[in-house]
């Protein structure tokens, strides 16, 4: 699959941002990210999808790694995230004028001149505060720009849409509220990917600022218990924030045509501010034939053109909405 000229041209005219890949997990335990890497199968339905090389193959700007950790034991977790927050600044350290981290929208912007690719920070899963707001503040002095509440589990802010623990009667925890609260004090975007209904309308009614579903799929183009429906994506755009589409076939239900009517989707309900990318690239799902590593991300640029969507609009989806939303809400003290 190559696409066209006119199709790279377009790409290659926008800053893509891809909302959540999982890398840092790896990079904490040695994965080189400076180096192009072709993992076999079955290794390749894992992880070993994003590294720089790549990125600047597929005309990706900037990448927001998440960094998620086992819930058990809870202790523990904080130090783990501490650990691939070393490991990305580590790699940005060795090689300034590839890899930079950013917090702001003008970081992104000058890097991308530069030539540089864009480390952008995420936390995947609440149990890293290990109960504790001070964590959080932590975190966010170290430049991580968003927080998702839950993973795959029950913690203390809440209840997952699936697994361990899970209670869809219960919303967010009396800590969960406190911690959105926070999240907005410390210039934290709320990521409600992977929380149940209940928790995310919680997190939506404390207005904590542009609220970000960071990697998810949706109910209006296929039904999977990890897609969400057309009111939390109007709620996600009445906030100002973006819904990032995953690339994975399990939750979109195909492959890349399924994940551009994903996109259409988001797009017919809530407009063309409100849609993003969220690959979830090294977060052992499989991605779908054509955008299965950083590299291939001119195919979706490619599809969206055939399927009638204009440049600007493409430009938008492929990083033009996330940027506007890091300018509308800088980190705290920035
Ligand atoms: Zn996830």
């Amino acid at each position: 699959m190559t696409p066209s000229h006119e199709a790279r041209a377009v790409h290659d005219a926008a800053i893509s941002i891809d909302l959540h890949a999982d890398t840092p997990k790896f990079m904490s335990r040695g994965y080189d990210v400076r180096k192009r890497h072709s993992p076999p199968w079955p290794i390749s339905n894992f992880g070993g999808h994003v590294d720089l090389p790549r990125m600047r193959e597929g005309g990706l700007a900037a990448q927001f790694f998440g960094m998620w950790t086992f819930p058990l034991p809870q202790r523990g977790c904080a130090r783990d995230v501490h650990r691939q927050l070393d490991a990305l600044e580590a790699a940005a350290a060795e090689v300034p004028d590839q890899l930079k981290l950013a917090t702001r929208a003008e970081e992104v912007r000058a890097a991308h001149a530069a030539g540089a690719r864009v480390g952008l920070r995420g936390i995947e899963g609440g149990h890293a505060l290990e109960g504790k707001l001070e964590e959080l503040e932590k975190f966010a002095r170290r430049g991580v720009r968003y927080l998702g509440l839950l993973h795959f589990s029950a913690n203390q802010l809440g209840y997952p849409q699936k697994g361990y623990g899970r209670d869809d009667s219960q919303g967010l925890t009396s800590f969960g509220c406190e911690v959105v609260d926070a999240c907005s004090q410390f210039g934290v975007l709320v990521d409600l990917a992977h929380v149940n209904r209940r928790g995310f309308f919680d997190a939506v009614a404390r207005k904590p600022g542009p609220l970000l579903v960071s990697h998810t799929g949706v109910l209006g183009a296929h039904v999977h218990w990890r897609n969400i429906d057309d009111e939390q994506i109007r709620a996600v755009a009445d906030s100002g924030g973006v819904v990032g589409i995953i690339f994975a076939p399990a939750f979109v239900g195909g492959h890349l045509e399924s994940v551009v009517d994903h996109l259409l989707h988001v797009i017919q309900v809530a407009g063309e501010e409100a849609v993003a990318i969220g690959s979830d690239w090294d977060g052992f799902v499989r991605p779908c034939q054509g955008l299965a590593h950083a590299g291939e991300l001119p195919n979706l640029t490619e599809a969206l053109l055939r399927r009638g969507l204009l440049p600007e609009a493409v430009h938008r989806l492929l990083g033009g909405n996330v940027l506007r939303v890091l300018e509308s809400f800088p980190p705290a003290g920035a």
